[in-house]
């Protein structure tokens, strides 16, 4: 592995460390809360099989489905 792959990885670890815990729906208001994995909040990825929520680890960590609150979710960060 090159400095330059490690580097992207470290970036790319810390990225997903500090992701929202709570967002809120625009489209129906609701609060929806971010599942914990590895002591961070885990972040939503749209995947083959749809969309789930992911551990900042990866998926090989930890995956989880997604329920969507409604029928056009879009969250927003809080
Ligand atoms: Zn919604
Ligand atoms: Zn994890």
């Amino acid at each position: 592995m090159s400095l330059g792959d490690m580097l992207v990885i470290i970036m790319k670890d810390t990225k997903y460390q500090n992701m929202p815990k709570n967002y809120k729906c625009e489209n129906c208001g609701s609060n929806v809360d971010a599942p914990m994995h590895c002591g961070h909040a885990m972040h939503i990825e749209d995947l083959d099989d749809g969309k789930h929520w992911v551990c900042w680890m990866g998926t090989g960590c930890g995956k989880k489905e997604y329920t969507a609150c409604c029928d056009s979710p879009s969250l927003a960060a809080l």
